[in-house]
């Protein structure tokens, strides 16, 4: 008998019909003779829906009580679920993050997981019970609050307590089949990738492909969890993202040289305008913005005028930390010594991805040829090893996106990629 962790997300269990669904589907699983432990998240937007009604109430809300709210989404879907399985005569039992062990850091609203002792959720599966999980949350060791592991959480659930269980396998049910050559909603012509390494799934997440989350495939790599992602509204295979190339019939899968296109329009650009040009400034910025825990992206220092003595220093991050940056960089005015700052919310990023790149010498220059030739202005260019990033302007993103899929032949000539739920919130 094999365990087996199922991760189901907002879009599966938006309604009751999608519980209901999501209830048979988890059933099957266990009457295929495997132990089953379900991680559900928030039903729909609700996350979304719960954040709004927080920010009406007060515009920066206390981090711990905002995770107390959001926890009481994925509360709702896992008694909800554990209902419904018990209707079709099967044994079931919800647990929160905190109950199924799940142990976080003390850092509200983005905690990381440091431990899970998954001792309840391991009884409950051997008495025979299907165990359902609150996605999305722990319980810090240090304060013993609730925190929340960041938007999306559950991914990251799921695949702790498959490595904390030794499951044989991690899947994750979304509303599309798979990982694709970039996001269907934007790419009609995307196409299922088969397989796909933990590398370059890591930097498609970074980038912004949020069908997994970068933390969970971090957790994936480092303990060796195989994921299979796909769609809980039909029943073909998805995308198995692992350390090796998987097989297919006799098959063996190949790496791709390039394996997508990602978009991020959640970023927003800092600009700290007039800036001494001599050492320890660029530091007493990062300090200021460190100290505030705002994690930032990219980078970019403008040569300075030599008349002047002074230079601008730009940077990306989550637009959700943008008010606490300016107010930390605001505060240190005096002894950073910079003129002024700008705010740029009104940005996107596109990053092409693949192994291929290391080898491939004319990957650059044919990316920046597809966004010229489509009209597309850059504004920063990051680069690693295997991905080139660049901002524009948020309203050219999905055009550049396009773009650059048909650019390096990523488009597919028949099926169109199927998105079956969700508002792409
Ligand atoms: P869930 O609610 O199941 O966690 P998410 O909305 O978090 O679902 O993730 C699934 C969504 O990710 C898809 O509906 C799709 O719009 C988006 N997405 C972005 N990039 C990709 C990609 N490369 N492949 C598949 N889906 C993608
Ligand atoms: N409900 C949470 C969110 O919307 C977590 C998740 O869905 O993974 O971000
Ligand atoms: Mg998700």
């Amino acid at each position: 008998m094999g365990l087996v962790v199922q991760k189901y997300g907002g879009s599966s269990v938006a309604d009751a019909e999608g519980i209901k669904r999501v209830a048979k589907r988890i059933v099957e699983a266990k009457q295929n003779g495997n132990q089953v432990v379900a991680v559900v998240s928030a039903m729909g937007d609700t996350t979304d829906e719960l954040i709004d009604l927080a920010e009406q109430v007060s515009p920066m809300p206390a981090g711990r009580e905002l995770d107390m709210l959001l926890t009481a989404g994925e509360r709702i879907s896992m008694a909800l679920l554990a209902m419904a399985i018990k209707k079709l005569g099967h044994e079931a039992q919800s647990f929160t993050g905190s109950q199924a062990g799940v142990i976080t850091d003390s850092v509200h609203n983005k905690a990381r997981i440091i431990d899970v002792t998954p001792g309840r959720i391991k009884t409950s599966v051997d008495e025979g019970n299907i165990a359902i999980v609150a996605g999305f949350q722990g319980v810090s060791q240090d304060t013993k609050d609730i925190t929340t592991l960041g938007r999306g959480g559950s991914d990251t659930t799921a695949v702790a307590l498959a490595a904390a269980l030794d499951a044989d396998v991690c899947e994750i049910y979304t509303d599309v089949d798979g990982v694709f050559t970039a996001d269907p909603r934007v790419v009609k012509k995307a196409r299922k990738i088969d397989w796909i390494s933990f590398e370059d799934m890591l930097e498609l997440a970074a980038s912004g492909s949020k069908v997994l989350l970068h933390r969970c495939v971090e957790y994936a790599r480092r303990y060796n969890i195989p994921i299979h992602v796909r769609s809980s509204f039909s029943g073909l295979q998805g995308t198995w993202v692992s350390s090796e190339p998987i097989k297919q019939g006799d098959k063996q899968v190949e790496q791709a040289l390039i394996s997508g296109v990602a978009h991020d329009t959640s970023e927003a650009k800092v600009t700290v305008v007039g800036v001494p040009d001599k050492p320890g400034e660029a530091a007493s910025i990062f300090r200021a913005i460190a100290n505030a825990e705002i994690n930032i992206d990219m980078v970019v220092q403008n040569v300075s005028a030599a008349s002047t003595g002074l230079t601008d220093i730009s940077f990306t991050l989550p637009k959700t930390e943008g008010r606490k940056a300016i107010d930390a960089l605001e505060k240190s005015k005096a002894a950073i010594g910079f003129d002024s700052l700008r705010y740029d919310d009104q940005i996107g990023k596109i990053s092409l991805v693949g192994a291929g790149m290391k080898t491939n010498p004319g990957v650059t220059a044919d990316f920046f040829t597809a966004l010229s030739d489509a009209g597309v202005n850059i504004e920063l260019i990051s680069t690693s090893e295997i991905r080139i990033s660049v901002v524009t302007r948020a309203d050219d993103v999905p055009e550049a996106v396009r773009a650059v899929h048909s650019a390096f032949g990523l488009d597919s000539d028949s099926d169109e990629a199927v998105v079956y739920g969700g508002t792409g919130r």
